[in-house]
């Protein structure tokens, strides 16, 4: 088999366990996510502002790293820059859109100065780790309370030299991507040319309008991890609807994680929705439902054997191929595998676009990869 290579639409930082303790004064850093594992128990807690979480893990985060935290080695990779590369070297992968990990949980913060000032450290973090090599591109955390503290957060952020935000699918508050309130966001995200990139499966969990990930008993498991993809979906959908892309002609928006063929299956519902209910429509759009979605929405897959034809075969060019590496369900240790796999029978064009053309027309600075070996 020939070396494939990738660009990832969906990767993961590793904050460092110290991050908010090196950046933050004492008594706001205690209120900042933290994570603790029992791995008798094999469960995970999260601590963030006073509240706890706890949710089961799977076995292979079992595995400690040399200092003992309750992680998967290669996970620990990956807050290296040095081992990072060499890991992605190895699977294939070119350049990577990063997300947070242990940074999803500030979505539960309800505190607008403690969010703001975890966004900063954050992202003066992240902006190093960005700044180690071309092929990574990071997602700089907006914080969400407050449109004035998201617009100062995307500002500064642009200035850093990022190329993407990252904003949890919900907002963290009672009015949800519709609302009028958060137009300054999307003109300051829109003006500094940075992609609008959503992660799934990270609604805060009290968020208006989330009915959570809360099957318990028989399928649980699956059901809520099913429940995880909708988020997404569901945050195109309201941008789409509410017009802002009309408004703001020039946004892109990334959807990561949440498979590919739900564009095509939306855009037609949402089309349908817009002929039918025509009366009942407001605002009115300039354009069909689906033009936008086609144009200015991208989503990456990792696994999903049918995502591939969602381009070949239902016409959505803005398909992206994730990694989400070094998260358990993503692709490492077997992502050539997988490629192969998945795109072996896949014609030229279609492969081309979906492992390196969507992400090199997101992110044009990104040097070209390798070529490919089919
Ligand atoms: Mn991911």
């Amino acid at each position: 088999m020939g070396k494939i290579w990738a660009n990832s639409g969906d990767s993961h930082l590793v904050e460092p366990r110290d991050l908010w303790q090196q950046a933050l004064p004492a008594d706001l850093a205690a209120r900042m996510p933290r994570s603790e594992f029992d791995l008798d128990a094999g469960t995970e807690t999260i601590h963030v502002d006073g509240q706890t979480f706890t949710r089961r893990i799977p076995r292979a985060f079992g595995m400690r790293d040399s200092e003992g935290n309750g992680m998967a080695g290669r996970a620990m990779r990956g807050n290296d820059p040095e081992l990072r590369l060499a890991d992605l070297d190895g699977e294939g992968i070119w350049a990577e859109l990063i997300f947070p990990s242990i940074g999803f949980w500030m979505s539960s913060i309800h505190d607008p100065d403690l969010l703001a000032a975890g966004s900063r450290a954050i992202n003066d973090w992240a902006i190093e780790l960005q700044r180690r090599s071309p092929r990574f591109v990071c997602t700089a955390t907006i914080p969400l309370l407050t449109v004035e503290t998201a617009v100062a957060e995307v500002e500064r952020a642009a200035a850093l030299g990022y190329h993407a935000v990252y904003l949890s699918v919900l907002p963290p508050r009672e009015e949800s991507w519709t609302h009028d309130l958060w137009a300054p966001l999307w003109a300051a995200i829109e003006s500094a040319g940075l992609v609008c990139a959503f992660h799934i499966g990270t609604e805060p969990h009290d968020a208006a309008g989330f009915h959570g990930n809360y099957y318990r008993g028989p399928g649980g498991a699956i059901l809520n991890y099913m429940e995880t993809t909708f988020g997404g979906q569901r945050a195109v959908a309201m941008l789409i609807a509410a017009g802002v892309f009309d408004r703001h002609p020039d946004l892109r928006v990334m959807v990561s994680e949440g498979g590919a063929t739900w564009g095509p299956f939306i855009a037609d519902r949402l089309d349908e929705a817009y002929r039918q209910h025509a009366s009942a429509v407001r605002p009115t759009l300039r354009r069909l439902p689906s033009e936008y979605l086609y144009e200015h929405v991208y989503a990456s897959f990792q696994h999903d054997r049918s995502a591939p034809a969602a381009m070949w075969a239902m016409g959505w060019r803005n398909v992206l191929w994730g990694s989400d590496y070094p998260h358990l369900e993503g692709t490492y240790g077997h992502s050539q595998k997988t490629l192969h796999e998945l795109f072996d029978d896949v014609d030229a064009p279609t492969r081309d676009r979906i492992l390196v053309g969507a992400f090199a027309e997101l992110f044009p600075h990104v040097p070209a990869p390798p070529p490919s070996e089919w």
